[in-house]
């Protein structure tokens, strides 16, 4: 292993989470094909119980014709969060101890991948009964700022953006004309003409996440009918002036919601839907091989793939702090999804 690549190590964390069955799946009486081990393990499609088989009356040897073989995968992950695991729960397991990193003057970013309706959505924003993480996130840098205030003066500044056909939208500021990236010596990569809204306090938050979530660019498929097709992209400046040398320092933290990791095939678009699904995969793509080739130790990372990858271009690898959320649904019903959700997050584990 090279030296660079011990270094990515420490710097991309996995959690998976795998929620509850909904209504529906419960309904149906679902099989449930991920079985959460413990903290780190989990087994996809596992063996069932062998069940006495009867045929008139007489116990019949266990042979199940009708059956494919099960798969029974096991993963490892840093971290699982199992079906009973809270907003918090994740929280703690996942964003909490990248803030200390953020105050060293990494840049962290925190994504959350998998297919639509898995709950990416639900980790990232929540509801008013169990806001998400970027919430909890927010309280928390409230909170450990304050332990720094005594040497250091801060100024935050928060964005909500979203990637919809690789262009750039203020979901703050809703408008038709997309905003262009710009890459700054000092500053780093910018998007131009967005405002930075300011706040002190986490409150402050979640109506602003409420009514920015609510400008998502969503069109109803064929498969999903709230199939969203962008990536919201959630970010805080922190601008930090030491009071002894008056030194000024800028980091930042990403947190990302990305669109549905399901095929755009699956979904059988064609025209402009279609279009809208081969853009994602771009992007989705472009990220798993920007991923990849960090953890390779490459010397060239294509970032300028997508708009994605160019607007976090100083928020993945080097310098920076990267956990990724792989969110499945244990229904058997997503039995693909959820499969190639924990094949993507795999790979992005062994960095
Ligand atoms: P995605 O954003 O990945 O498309 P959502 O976050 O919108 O998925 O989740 C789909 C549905 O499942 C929503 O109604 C959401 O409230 C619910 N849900 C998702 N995860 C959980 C969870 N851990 N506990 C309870 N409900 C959840
Ligand atoms: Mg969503």
């Amino acid at each position: 292993k090279s030296g660079s690549t011990q270094n990515m190590a420490a710097n991309i964390k996995v959690v998976v989470r795998v929620r509850p069955l909904n209504e529906k799946e419960l309904e149906q009486n679902s099989r449930i094909v991920v079985d959460v081990v413990d903290d780190k393990m989990l087994v996809f499609d596992p063996k069932e119980e062998m069940r006495p088989f009867f045929y008139q009356g007489v116990q019949q040897p266990n042979k199940n014709f009708l059956k494919r073989a099960n798969k029974e995968l096991k993963f490892v992950f840093d971290n699982v969060c199992s079906q009973s695991a809270t907003n918090r729960d994740v929280f703690e397991t996942t964003t909490k101890d990248m803030l200390s990193a953020l105050m060293e003057g990494y840049n962290c970013s925190v994504f959350v991948y998998g297919a639509t309706g898995a709950g990416k959505t639900f980790t990232m924003i929540g509801n008013s009964e169990h806001p998400g993480i970027t919430y909890l996130t927010m309280e928390h840098l409230f909170y450990i700022i304050n332990s720094y205030e005594k040497d250091r003066e801060f100024d935050i500044g928060v964005s909500y953006i979203e990637v919809y056909n690789e262009n750039v939208y203020d979901l703050l500021k809703p408008s038709n004309t997309p905003l262009q990236l710009r890459e700054d010596s000092k500053y780093g990569v910018m998007v131009a003409g967005l405002t930075l809204n300011n706040i002190k306090t986490a409150r402050e938050l979640l109506n602003m996440l409420e009514n920015g979530n609510k400008n998502r660019t969503q069109h109803p498929t064929d498969a999903n009918a709230e199939s969203s097709r962008s990536h919201a992209v959630f970010q805080v400046y922190v601008k930090m002036r030491y009071k002894t040398s008056s030194q000024l320092r800028l980091v930042k933290l990403s947190m990302i919601d990305l669109a549905g990791s399901e095929r755009a095939s699956a979904t059988g678009c064609v025209g402009e839907r279609f279009k809208e699904g081969a853009n994602i995969n771009k992007s989705l793509l472009s990220l798993g091989n920007c991923i990849n080739k960090l953890a390779d130790g490459s010397s060239y990372i294509p970032y300028r793939d997508s708009k994605l990858t160019r607007l976090l271009k100083d928020s993945l690898g080097g310098n920076c702090k990267t956990v990724m959320i792989a969110n499945v649904s244990p229904a058997h019903i997503s039995y693909e999804d959820t499969y190639n959700t924990l094949k993507y997050a795999a790979r992005a584990n062994k960095i």
